[in-house]
């Protein structure tokens, strides 16, 4: 599904075209250029103080990777709704998606296995966080927003009760798997500039893609698929 906010119709028919080639596998080859709204978010969010060192969430010096890859101050994350919600691995992520991943686990992830699965949620499956790689490892294709550490991939999500959902079984599992699975999906489309789900192309089949990339200048577009 699109939603497409005053966008000029060039730009609407043209985004669907680049985006067949969005995001995730590895490869080093690629042609990037640095863009100022990364600096000046990442500036913004540090500077309002919305996100604090805590015992889940430390920041790590060097990224490593070359040229344009990393962030000005990126953070470890280990967990989040105050440590209710534990990441497998940790996952590393510039201050706007520290926020933004916070509030999609707090907000409409435990809410969603809360409803459909009857249970809580103690812990998600990264599949990749920081990354510096094109986008699905395509050579010559724009870097990916993982190169960043602005884009989060998750797998699965663990239960209380011991149930482990997989994107990949769930999103054609049982109707309450499917149910939270696209509860999650919709969540995520509200807090997060890209979301690709197993709906997107065969690159998700098994996870979702969320990134706080920016699409059209103002970074009103956004990609829910
Ligand atoms: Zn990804």
């Amino acid at each position: 599904m699109w939603k497409v906010p005053f966008v000029p119709v060039h730009v609407v028919l043209l985004l669907p075209l680049a985006l067949l080639i969005a995001s995730c596998a590895g490869g080093p080859s690629y042609v990037a250029e640095k863009e100022p709204w990364r600096d000046s978010s990442e500036q913004a969010c540090l500077a309002s103080g919305s996100v604090q060192q805590t015992a889940f969430l430390t920041p790590v010096s060097n990224l490593g990777g070359p040229g344009v890859c990393g962030a000005i101050k990126p953070f470890e994350m280990s967990a989040a709704d105050y440590g209710r919600v534990t990441f497998r691995p940790a996952a590393i992520l510039r201050c706007p998606m520290v926020n933004s991943v916070d509030d999609w686990v707090k907000n409409s992830i435990a809410p969603a296995a809360a409803r459909y699965l009857g249970t809580s949620i103690v812990q998600l499956t990264v599949a990749s966080s920081y990354s510096c790689r094109t986008r699905n490892g395509i050579a010559g294709a724009k870097l990916s927003e993982h190169g960043m550490a602005n884009a989060l991939d998750v797998s699965a999500f663990l239960l209380a009760d011991g149930r482990k959902i997989t994107v990949k079984r769930g999103w054609h599992g049982t109707a309450d798997e499917q149910a939270f699975l696209r509860a999650v999906r919709s969540g995520a489309c509200e807090r997060f500039a890209t979301v690709l789900s197993p709906d997107a192309d065969r690159f998700h089949h098994d996870h979702f893609h969320v990134d706080l990339a920016r699409h059209n200048r103002d970074g009103t577009y956004r990609v829910c698929r």
